[in-house]
């Protein structure tokens, strides 16, 4: 929407669009571009797209072919990282053939064990198997999934953890060999292992995990000659972190990064990609307040996060201090099937992590698209929950908070305001003389309003 031109690069339909690398390069010859950004989607994380940009002749804002196809392979990026002293999550390093040689690997690991895609992103071709009579048949679904996800059926197995966090560490590379790392993200807010909400810093990382995951990071980029920005993403419990995987490309997520450091991280990418040094160290890189993002989404969470299409009738943007919104729609937009539900993301910034998590909720609030379903009530439900605020997180959050998602239990509690709302407007009227005649419209103080969107009990009082 900032774009100062834009060029048709086909149809709505991505395979016809932009997934076609050879439509992508003739538009970019026809503008004149230099460089190519590939965002955080599509074919942001394929070598193939990277190289050809590059035989091209022109920038690719990203990493080289080789980084890309290096940590694009778990098992390849699991043994390079091996290799860097970087700690993984215990199993395999290699893919296994078949569910007689896996049930051996499974017995040495021991049960749960997760198989994996090694082709894997987007949680595709992952399954957790509880003993040994599961694996055959998950070993084929997993296989399967991933045949048809990635083309390549290749799976592997690793120790399948508890209660993880999801931790995730951003670095920054020069083509001058710097590599420095911005902190971390807590990303375990998640459902079907994708994210939903994330923050900086994460609650439970003290100064000296911090560092020594953020080294970890550092390293594991530098083993893979890492230019530009990238994250490494680890799983965290009991003290320990152990490498899961490596995004060689921005994520959704950056913005909370961009908001406790001060950096821009495009416009580093930008830079690093035409040649510039990052101008700083290690040293320099100061960690300040607290940020939040919610992905705000075009799905009903009420319904099972049923997906949800329509026109932007009309969008009502939060605003003030600490509030930033990363949007993709604007009014009289129409959201299709055809992409992502990502409508865009709602980010607050706070001297400290409860008042981000206030603001969040006020922003949520002021928050409105109207013409489809998004999951913005659900996040308003999340900012209010206890676990969540004491920064009590595992990756199986939503699974152990299934109200947070209940549109029954929604109704309940609105249902129940409403009640509370006319008990106490009856009460009132019992025992106040009729002197002023009352404005009307919302509840009586002290009792939520039933028309809040969020409404919650614990935020009632
Ligand atoms: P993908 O590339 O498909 O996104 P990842 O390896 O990044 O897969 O894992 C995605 C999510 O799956 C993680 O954030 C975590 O929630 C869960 N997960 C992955 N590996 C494990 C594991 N070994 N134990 C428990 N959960 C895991």
């Amino acid at each position: 929407m900032e774009a100062d031109e834009a060029h048709l690069i086909g149809p709505a339909a991505s395979a016809e669009s932009y997934l076609r690398i050879d439509t992508l390069l003739r538009v970019a010859e026809r503008a004149g571009a230099e460089a190519v950004h590939p965002g955080y989607g599509f074919l942001a994380e394929r070598a193939p797209f990277s190289k050809a940009v590059r035989d091209a002749g022109l920038t690719f804002v990203g990493p080289t072919p080789e980084t890309i196809a290096a940590m694009g392979d778990k098992t390849e990026a699991r043994q390079r990282m091996q290799a860097a002293g970087v700690p993984i999550v215990p199993g395999l390093t290699e893919a296994v053939e078949d569910p007689e040689e896996a049930m051996v690997h499974a017995e040495d690991i021991g049960y749960p064990v997760l198989l994996k895609a090694a082709a894997g992103g987007g949680g595709k071709g992952m399954r957790v198997v509880a003993t040994p009579e599961d694996l055959p048949g998950a070993f084929e679904g997993a296989r399967r999934e991933a045949l048809a996800a990635f083309g390549d059926g290749s799976v592997y197995l690793e120790r399948y953890l508890d209660r993880p966090r999801h931790v995730e560490i951003q670095v920054l590379g020069d083509q001058h060999g710097r590599v420095v790392h911005l902190g971390e993200r807590e990303c375990s807010i998640q459902r079907r292992h994708q994210k939903l909400v994330e923050e900086a810093p994460s609650p439970v990382l003290s100064p000296e995990e911090r560092e020594a995951m953020g080294q970890a990071a550092v390293r594991a980029a530098e083993a893979v000659d890492y230019e530009g920005a990238g994250t490494v993403e680890f799983l965290y419990q009991d003290g320990e972190f152990f490498f899961l995987e490596m995004n060689t490309r921005l994520q959704v997520e950056h913005p909370v990064t961009e908001l406790v450091t001060g950096l821009d991280l495009v416009a580093w990418q930008l830079r690093v990609a035409s040649g510039e040094p990052l101008d700083f160290a290690q040293d320099d890189v100061r960690l300040e307040g607290h940020a939040i993002e919610c992905r705000i989404t075009s799905e009903d969470a009420f319904q099972g996060f049923l997906p949800s299409t329509g026109t932007v009738r009309r969008l009502d943007l939060p605003s003030g201090p600490g509030v930033r919104w990363d949007g993709g729609i604007q009014e009289g937009f129409d959201v299709s099937l055809h992409y992502d539900p990502l409508l865009g993301k709602l980010i607050t910034y706070a001297p400290t992590r409860a008042e981000a998590i206030r603001r969040m909720g006020r922003a949520l609030d002021e928050l409105v698209v109207v013409g489809l379903e998004t999951c913005t009530a659900f996040h308003a439900r999340v900012m209010d929950e206890p676990d969540f605020q004491a920064g009590d997180l595992t990756i199986r959050y939503l699974e152990e908070h299934p109200d947070l998602a209940d549109g029954d239990a929604d109704a309940e509690v609105r249902a129940a305001a409403v009640t509370a709302a006319l008990l106490e407007e009856a009460h009132r009227q019992r025992h106040q003389a009729p002197r002023i005649a009352s404005g009307g419209g919302g509840a009586a103080p002290g009792t939520m309003s039933p028309w809040r969107r969020s409404g919650w009990p614990w935020r009632a009082s």
